[in-house]
Parts: structure tokens; sequence; C-alpha cells
């Protein structure tokens, strides 16, 4: 994989939208200046794709936690169960065999850095600043606070924190990530910049950066 246009053609499953991954990319080449990128919900590495690939020009490298087991929509008999990613021989769903192809085709496997895991139990340990953090996990409330909590104080002034499925309006979809995201700008660190679609973008500010 060259470039962006070579995404589609991998024809990876996923909830993002293209508009969404092209800003993920652009976001990710400025964040790489900072340091290492991070996303909260691999899946089937669609959006990995993106950011990697911002990643993968500046020499950088991204780190991609998932336990791989799917978020509580996507178990069996659920709205977004989807057949082909249950594994038969443990009963439980299990996305990082796709995953794992994904970074393969795209060869971004000595980019992005899978973490096979919860991001409570990842954060428990973590001490690395980072360029940006995509937050793009299990929607339940609890998780999404878990993720902003344990992974926002990382992101190093001038880097970026993105939230995946922002619905202002409760009509549209889940609210959980819209909480996080006001709750970020309400904490003053950070300054909103236009949004994509459903993903929100914020920039932390700098020291004396009051605008
Ligand atoms: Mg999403």
């Amino acid at each position: 994989m060259r470039s962006l246009s070579d995404i589609a053609a991998l024809e990876v499953k996923g909830f993002l939208a293209e508009d969404e991954g092209r800003r993920l990319y652009d976001l990710a080449r400025e964040a790489s200046a900072l340091g290492p990128c991070l996303e909260i919900g691999s899946y089937c590495g669609k959006s990995s794709l993106y950011l990697g690939l911002g990643c993968k020009e500046r020499g950088q490298v991204l780190f991609s936690i998932d336990h791989h087991r799917g978020s509580e929509e996507q178990q069996p008999g659920q709205e977004y169960y989807d057949p082909e990613l249950f594994d038969a021989r443990t009963g439980r769903i299990d996305t990082f065999r796709l995953f794992r192809a994904t970074l393969d085709k795209a060869g971004l496997e000595e980019t992005v850095v899978p973490v096979v895991s919860t991001s409570a139990v990842v954060a428990r340990s973590w001490a690395t600043p980072l360029g940006l953090v995509f937050i793009d996990g299990s929607h339940a409330i609890e998780s999404v606070f878990i993720d902003y909590c344990a992974w926002s104080s990382h992101i190093m002034p001038g880097g970026f924190l993105a939230i995946h499925d922002i619905f202002p309006d409760p009509k549209d979809g889940g609210q959980a990530p819209y909480l996080i995201y006001q709750k970020a700008v309400g904490s003053g660190l950070f300054r909103e910049l236009p949004r994509v679609n459903t993903l929100g973008i914020l920039k932390r500010r700098k020291p004396g950066d009051l605008e």
C-alpha cells in the first residue's frame, strides 16, 4: 500500500467513512512529529490503515488496542453480529485474524503494533507520551469513560484526541462518545477542531495557548 487511494481496494470491514479515514491520516501524519499514535478499537483494521499510513510516512508507530472479542453489539444475536468473525473452535468472536491479515496486505506490520488486551489493562502501566489518541472502542458508557480518563492525559501538548461516533442529536446514535467529547472540551485542556462526519477532533493546548 503506497497511498490513501490504495486503502479502499483492500475492502476491509469496518464502520469508518472515507472522509473520516482521510482526516485520521492527516492527523496521524501531523501527530507523528510529536510521538507515537494510539487507537482503542482496532476491529478488522480499517482505521489502522489510515492512521498507520500517516505514521509510516513519518517513521512513527501506531499502537492499536483491542481484545478482539467484539463489542457488546457484535455478539451473536446482536445488531452488528458478523458470522465471518465467529470462531467456531472457541465459540467466540475473534477479529484478530482479520486484523492481522489487513496489516499484512497493507504492508504495515512494521508500523502498527497490535496490543491484544482491554484498554484499561494496558493503561495501568502505560507511560509513553503520545501524539494522538483515537477512541473508537466499546460504546458502553463505563468503557468510554475509562478510555477517555486513562488515555487523554498521555496526549502531548499540540497532540490530538479524536473520538469516533459523535452524535450531538440522540436520534442519530448513542451518546457515550459525545459525552466524553463534551467532557474533554469542558476540561479546558483541548481546543475543538472542525468535526468530520462523526469524527470529533480536539487539539491539546500548549502552555500559554489561550485561543
Ligand atoms: Mg466507531
